[in-house]
């Protein structure tokens, strides 16, 4: 996605040569234009699926999931990152490290939200070692749904994450793919 990759190289800030910050865009500020454009280009590559729950994480995840849930016409749930350790009969949860913050979270879904009728669309905003897909692929298949595929903004191909998912045999959409952050320079797939 061409205009992804011009907002990355320009508002984009290396942090290191393993992460890519991206808060002018995803991760703190959202561009509520280019988010839209996201969801249709999801929405686009997954039209013919007959999705019915577009299924992301708290919180980078929200803005771009919304988009193409809207463009869907259908709900979109959010895991929630689980603060108590109440057990609730009803929530799928599964223990996470995150890639960012260092520490291990728990991602929680209600299966109020999500029913094995369902056929779900996962979104999710960069994908790194991929910990948190796994994550919430493996709660989705817990409940029952059909996992249809997983779109991700921003996949970084030198880090495993989406490779493993791919292995799984699931259909990973990326709308731009990064191979190399080093050297302070951010370089694409074709
Ligand atoms: P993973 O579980 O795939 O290792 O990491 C996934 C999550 O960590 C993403 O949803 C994202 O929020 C955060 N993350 C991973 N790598 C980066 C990065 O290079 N830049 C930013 N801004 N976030 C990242």
């Amino acid at each position: 996605m061409e205009v992804l990759k011009k907002r990355i190289l320009n508002e984009g800030v290396i942090a290191s040569d393993q992460v890519l910050k991206l808060d002018g865009l995803l991760n703190h500020q959202v561009d509520p234009e280019l988010t839209m454009e996201m969801g249709r280009e999801f929405a686009a590559r997954f039209r013919e699926e007959k999705i019915t729950r577009v299924v992301t994480v708290e919180s980078s995840g929200i803005a771009v999931g919304f988009a193409t849930a809207l463009e869907l016409g259908v709900p979109l749930v959010f895991a929630r990152r689980k603060k108590t350790l109440l057990a609730d009969p009803d929530a799928l949860c599964e223990r996470v490290p995150s890639f960012t913050k260092g520490i291990v979270t728990d991602i929680m879904l209600s299966r109020q939200f999500i029913h094995e009728q369902d056929r779900v669309l996962f979104i999710d905003d960069i994908i790194a070692n991929g910990d948190a897909a796994r994550g919430m692929v493996k709660i989705i298949q817990r409940s029952g749904a059909e996992l249809v595929g997983f779109g991700v903004a921003v996949e970084k191909c030198f880090q495993a994450g989406a490779r493993t998912i791919r292995e799984q045999g699931i259909r990973v959409e990326s709308l731009v793919k990064i191979t190399s952050l080093a050297d302070g320079k951010i370089e694409f797939a074709e």
